[in-house]
């Protein structure tokens, strides 16, 4: 096959199936976009349930594709997992993220936190934790402002690994979330000993608040009460859904109801924007 045209052709076996062929162009494609920085953070507002103050951000990475328009984060995540290009691309999510809420400092800001996405293949790389410090070292972002999203399936994978890592994390000052909490399978022995500060209850719970999902929403907001941790509601779309999880006593709340993911530019004006009473 030949390579490096618009037109890159991926060598195609007759017998690869259609979904095989739209994958492997899809890695082609994905490399190439990396390799050109043509993929961009977008971040996604979070707020205090109380004060409704603005207090951090998600970085949720976007894919403009040429012909395909944006590429959904749930179909290339996977790929970039499966070929090992997550390494490259979350390190690279992980400076721009770092140095994006510094320079929103600069620029007025509150002091915001920044959480990012992290894989278990990131996980698994020897040096990641270094990674990690090269990206607060070189925005000059305190280690605090960053908190990393973990899952619970990322956790329970290699717990050992897992432990030495968030331990080594937490020494340095930056902050741990186990994101989508409720929909793995760690068990509330380990929970116990993760060094973690938040816990994220997930989309799906908060979906169908407040007739069903409290049970469960109560539940984690009541272990992260007992273990001392914040907790933060994802996915928080409705007006009522809001008032429920105040009510309940959850510290953060995110969801498209708040503010949608948005390029950084957009994330600053909102971030600076004189409160209106
Ligand atoms: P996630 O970490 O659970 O991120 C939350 C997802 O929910 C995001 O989808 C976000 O746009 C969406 N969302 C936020 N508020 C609402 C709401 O009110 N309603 C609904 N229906 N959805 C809402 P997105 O951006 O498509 O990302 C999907 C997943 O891709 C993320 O799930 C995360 O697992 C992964 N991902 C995204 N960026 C990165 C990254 O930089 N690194 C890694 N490793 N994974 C990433
Ligand atoms: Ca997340
Ligand atoms: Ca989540
Ligand atoms: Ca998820």
């Amino acid at each position: 096959a030949k390579s490096g045209g618009r037109n890159r052709l991926v060598a195609f076996v007759p017998e690869m199936t259609l979904a095989a062929q739209r994958r492997a162009q899809l890695e082609a494609d994905l490399r190439r976009a990396i390799e050109q920085e043509a993929l961009l953070p977008y971040y996604q507002p979070q707020f205090d349930c109380r004060t409704g103050a603005m207090v951090g951000v998600e970085a949720l990475l976007r894919w403009p594709h040429p012909e395909r328009g944006f590429v959904s984060p749930g179909e290339f995540i996977p790929v970039a997992e499966d070929t090992g290009l997550i390494v490259e691309l979350g390190r690279w999510v992980l400076r721009r993220a770092c140095a994006d809420v510094a320079a929103w400092d600069r620029q007025g800001a509150p002091p915001l936190t920044v959480a990012v996405n992290v894989s278990a293949r990131q996980l698994k790389e020897p040096d990641f934790l270094g990674d990690v410090l090269a990206a607060l070292h070189t925005s000059g972002l305190a280690p605090g402002r960053l908190e990393l999203e973990l899952t619970e399936s990322l956790l329970m994978d290699d717990v050992e690994g897992a432990l030495t890592f968030m331990h080594a994390v937490r020494v340095a000052g930056v902050r741990l979330s186990i994101d989508d909490f409720g929909t793995g399978y760690s068990s509330l022995a380990y929970l116990q000993s993760f060094p973690i500060n938040q816990l994220k209850v997930d989309r799906k719970f908060v979906q169908s608040l407040p007739v069903a999902g409290h049970t469960i929403a109560t539940a984690v907001i009541a272990l992260a009460r007992g273990f001392g941790l914040a907790v933060i509601a994802e996915g928080v779309e409705r007006p009522e859904q809001l008032e429920w999880l105040r009510a309940a006593g959850c510290d953060h709340a995110q969801g498209f109801l708040l503010g949608m993911p948005m390029p950084a530019a957009q994330l600053l004006a909102l971030a600076t924007r004189p409160a209106t009473p």
